[in-house]
């Protein structure tokens, strides 16, 4: 690989749960669950925040998020993202790419997929033939396919922020 590009891959998974919203990719979806966790649990936005952290080779999202933090208590995601690709700066790198995949049994994601994509490429400056947001299900098997669960993977690529 060239010295001046890394790729960092993520992953996340967050129980499904009555009386709280879903959020997924900065977008928030009409369903009869949502995610549980300390943060808003946007289970997307956290495994592509651990793939850009990952590709920096600067651990993982526990370190600079804890959730024993309450200045983290049901934050948004896209400000964590935010927050972390400032970092990434400061450390000489900017994304340049992210793919993604959510695993949900429910709800059925196709409708809202675009609207994750561009979110993203918003959040991270991105053109948007540059993010790619995949849906699939866990057909009914495990914690995901019962519906208990939404997991979702990241692989992005980071390159040289010029003139740093
Ligand atoms: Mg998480």
């Amino acid at each position: 690989m060239p010295d001046n590009m890394r790729v960092g891959h993520g992953y996340d998974i967050h129980r499904l749960v009555k009386g709280r919203r879903l959020v997924l990719g900065g977008v928030e979806i009409e369903h009869t669950h949502g995610l549980a966790g300390h943060s808003d649990a946007d289970v997307l936005m956290h495994a592509v925040i651990d793939a850009l952290l990952g590709a920096a080779a600067l651990g993982d999202i526990g370190e600079y998020f804890p959730d024993t933090n309450p200045a983290f208590k049901d934050a948004d995601s896209s400000k964590l993202l935010q927050h972390v690709i400032d970092e990434l700066h400061r450390k000489g790198w900017k994304p340049a790419q992210v793919d993604c995949t959510i695993i949900a049994e429910r709800p059925k994601l196709g409708p809202v997929k675009a609207r994750i994509r561009n979110h993203l490429a918003e959040v991270m400056c991105l053109d948007i033939s540059e993010v790619n947001v995949k849906a699939k299900t866990a057909e009914g098997l495990g914690p995901v396919g019962q519906c208990e669960a939404i997991e979702a993977v990241a692989l992005a690529v980071i390159v040289e922020l010029q003139g740093s």
